[in-house]
């Protein structure tokens, strides 16, 4: 047996790794607090379990759903937009997704041929990258810098490498950086993806997870943006749904129907339960959302107050779950995060795992309990003390 050429190229997925490093750790007695991963960790809110509870009972809900998604989720994924001021129709500018990151992994085989350039965001969701690679076409990284505010310089992408690119990944707020975009800079990106006539992929799996009053606008909202945009949303980070697999991709009508076609050869859709339970989140009430922000707001000061108290000058993210933070002098991100395991037992992720702009960086995430967190940041206060930079 021999693995193909291309899945020899693919690196093990990020956290796989990390959950080995968690494992061997806890097998040795250790007691690891891992502030590495994304995940939340409070409940799915309890009117969306029991409306799946219900329609599990439903046999009308056992056969094969659509590869595209009931045409009533598809519609709550469009009031969604409506909250928004922007109009999608449910029906040609809407597919359901098995969670936001199958369809980014499957959008590279609808666009791309050898040759072509992606173009993508550097530090990134690996996904972008890895399923480029994997669709054979080429990674064009675009980096993501602190004076930029995190956002890329378009007028810095060479004209050759522009031509050659058929999509480009923005995803604001941004995974790793915790970075915002405003519509100014959604609207230089359609202007962009006009003169060189290529798909803009924006990522807004984060669109919900906001701080201070601050709102994350959709890309959508930029007038003409469906000429050259989709947008890909989910349920996992605001109703703490990672694990039901629940998403959207919404805009282009024609973007939207070659991945709904590219779909319906691979996979047969989203359990119709769990679609039917995401119109109860969608549609129902918006409380828990705001509860999830506001816990999540409560750990970010408590981070950035803490971080700065040991010498790091951060204002915090409005918006995502991350802190992304400088290393402190000496250290490279993998030396650093190897150090807080080593000294404090605690696991953050190396910046540069998000591609080589996120060197000199870590990503520490605001989904464990608070008095865990509390207890990783004390142990990080003794092991560290006072950093420099
Ligand atoms: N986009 C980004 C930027 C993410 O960080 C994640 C998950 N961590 C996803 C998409 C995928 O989310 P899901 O598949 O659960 O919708």
């Amino acid at each position: 047996m021999r693995e193909s050429k291309r899945l020899q190229n693919l690196p093990p997925y990020l956290f796989r790794r990390i959950e080995e490093k968690i494992e061997r750790a806890t097998r040795e007695g250790k007691e690891v607090i891992s502030l590495a991963i994304g995940d939340p960790d409070r409940p799915t809110p309890a009117h969306v379990v029991e409306a799946m509870v219900r329609e599990v009972r439903d046999p009308a809900n056992h056969s094969y759903p659509t590869s595209v998604g009931l045409p009533e989720y598809r519609a709550a994924v469009a009031e969604w937009y409506r909250r928004r001021g922007v109009e999608v129709d449910p029906r040609s500018e809407v597919v359901a997704l098995i969670g936001s990151k199958e369809g980014l992994a499957h959008l590279p085989f609808c666009f791309l041929d050898p040759g072509d350039l992606a173009l993508i965001t550097d530090p990134g969701y690996p996904v972008y990258r890895n399923c480029t690679l994997l669709a054979g076409g080429e990674p064009y990284l675009l980096p993501l810098r602190p004076e930029n505010g995190f956002l890329p310089d378009l007028t810095a992408v060479p004209a050759e490498a522009a031509r050659r690119a058929k999509l480009l990944f923005l995803n604001y707020p941004n995974n790793p950086t915790g970075a915002v975009a405003d519509l100014d800079f959604f609207r230089e990106a359609v202007d962009f993806a006009r003169r060189y006539d290529l798909l803009i992929c924006h990522d807004a799996a984060y669109a919900d997870i906001t701080y201070d009053g601050y709102r994350a606008p959709s890309f959508l909202e930029v007038p003409g943006a469906k000429e050259v945009a989709v947008e890909f949303g989910s349920l996992s980070k605001p109703y703490n749904m990672t694990g039901w697999r629940l998403g959207w991709v919404a805009g282009n009508a024609e973007a939207v129907s070659v991945l709904g076609r590219l779909k319906s050869n691979l996979d047969s859709g989203c359990f119709q339960a769990v679609q039917r339970a995401g119109i109860a989140a969608l549609l129902g009430p918006q409380d828990c959302v705001r509860e999830a922000c506001r816990l999540y707001q409560e750990r970010r000061d408590l981070v950035v107050g803490a971080l700065n108290s040991m010498g790091w000058n951060l204002a915090g993210p409005k918006a995502s779950f991350y802190v992304w933070a400088p290393v402190p002098r000496g250290y490279t991100s993998a030396e650093f995060v190897e150090a807080v395991f080593e000294r404090a037992l605690v696991i953050l992720t190396p910046g540069e795992e998000y591609g080589p702009a996120g060197q000199g960086y870590f990503r520490l995430s605001l989904t464990v309990d608070t008095e865990r967190l509390k207890l990783a940041l004390e142990r990080m206060q003794k092991a560290l003390g006072r950093v420099q930079f």
